[in-house]
């Protein structure tokens, strides 16, 4: 089959023929049909150093896709061949406490398809069956390929109450501009979203109802009388990484606010802690997605008018990979889509 893989220790990926992958008793066989290029794809085609340090080579890289499944371990119940599914990639062990008590995204022995076990950059895809996420027929495979960054961003969203509230949304990459739009289906009022690159504000604009804010020109201090806000924010969603992001977010969150913090700063990342402890801000890590509430929610508010179609906005045949991943590291995209068939 053909696949994708980092073949070698250095920046880039390779078109490989690899084997089909075999399936164990639990697991099924996925036939890819769409895949989405993630940030973590372009770090391991970088070879930064966490890519160095965290992915064995050679590795078929990839973790988010829609397919079909194709085969069917024995022991699995409850899918057939032909269905077409997406999945959760990152894989949980069973004996932790957390997985015991069923909070699977806590699990601290996950491992991620496409980073510590073979990827979906491929034409199949070996998955255990307990990952494998079924798509209704509305859902189509381009935004299959996509759930698992809507799954982030639907993850850091949810996780305040958000009717009614002013949020604030540093970095409108494709995950923040998402979760802009799941703020406006969870029934925010204002949705103000941050970034230095005027594209991506565009892009924003495009695919939510959303205040933009270019922060290389506009100050958020002057953007809470503009909206009429008496204070700051009640939510924020930091999705930039970014410190100064950050630094502005705690400035202009209110009294009590409350911050989901998904953007994975490149070190340590100072705060005023006194500001946080002053104004009693509440500060929640987001890691990947809830497995499976995340999912459950994300179908049904796609089942149910939430549109992020627009944020994809380059599709390529797998062949035309490169300009792929040109298009990602440009600044200039939202997600990327590889077709596979
Ligand atoms: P991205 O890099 O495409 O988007 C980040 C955006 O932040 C860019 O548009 C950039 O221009 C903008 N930005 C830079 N400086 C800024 C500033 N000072 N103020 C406002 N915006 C600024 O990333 P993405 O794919 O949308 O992912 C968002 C973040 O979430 C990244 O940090 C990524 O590493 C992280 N992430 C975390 C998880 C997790 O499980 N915690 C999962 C996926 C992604
Ligand atoms: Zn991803």
């Amino acid at each position: 089959m053909k696949a994708l893989s980092k073949l070698h220790a250095r920046e880039g990926l390779w078109m490989v023929n690899a084997p089909v992958p075999e399936i164990g008793p639990d697991d099924v066989l996925i036939k890819i049909n769409k895949t989405g290029i993630c940030g973590t794809d372009i770090h391991i085609w970088n070879w930064d150093d966490w890519a160095q340090k965290t992915v064995p080579v050679p590795m078929i890289t990839g973790h988010e896709f829609a397919g079909e499944i194709v085969e069917i371990g024995r022991d699995v119940q409850g899918l057939e061949l032909g269905q077409r599914c997406s999945g959760e990639g990152h894989l949980i062990g069973t004996q932790s406490r957390q997985s015991r008590a069923g909070k699977f995204h806590l699990d601290p022995a996950t491992r991620g398809i496409g980073v510590n076990e073979q990827g979906a950059f491929a034409q199949y895809l070996r998955l255990p069956a307990f990952n494998v996420v079924p798509l209704p027929d509305e859902i189509s495979d381009d935004i299959g390929a996509i759930l698992d960054p809507l799954g982030n961003a639907v993850h850091t969203a949810l996780s305040f109450d958000l009717i009614g509230e002013d949020v604030l949304i540093t970095g409108a990459g494709p995950i923040g501009i998402m979760a802009a739009a799941v703020a406006r289906h969870a029934g925010a009022r204002h949705v103000v979203i941050t970034d230095v690159n005027p594209d991506r504000l565009a892009l924003a604009s495009q695919v939510a109802d959303v205040v933009p804010v270019n922060v290389t020109q506009e100050s958020l201090q002057d953007v809470i009388p503009r909206l009429k806000m008496k204070q700051g924010f009640d939510v924020g969603m930091e999705m930039s990484g970014n410190q100064q992001a950050l630094d502005q977010m705690v400035e202009a969150m209110t009294m009590g606010g409350r911050i989901a913090m998904l953007g994975i700063p490149p070190g340590k990342s100072p705060v005023d802690w006194s500001r946080i402890v002053f104004k009693a801000i509440t500060i929640k890590g987001v890691y990947g997605r809830e497995i499976f509430e995340t999912w459950y929610k994300m179908i049904a508010m796609l089942e149910n008018g939430l549109d992020v179609s627009r944020v994809i906005t380059h599709r390529f045949h797998v062949d035309d990979f490169k300009a792929g991943f040109a298009a990602m590291k440009s600044g200039q995209s939202g997600k990327v889509v590889l077709d596979w068939t």
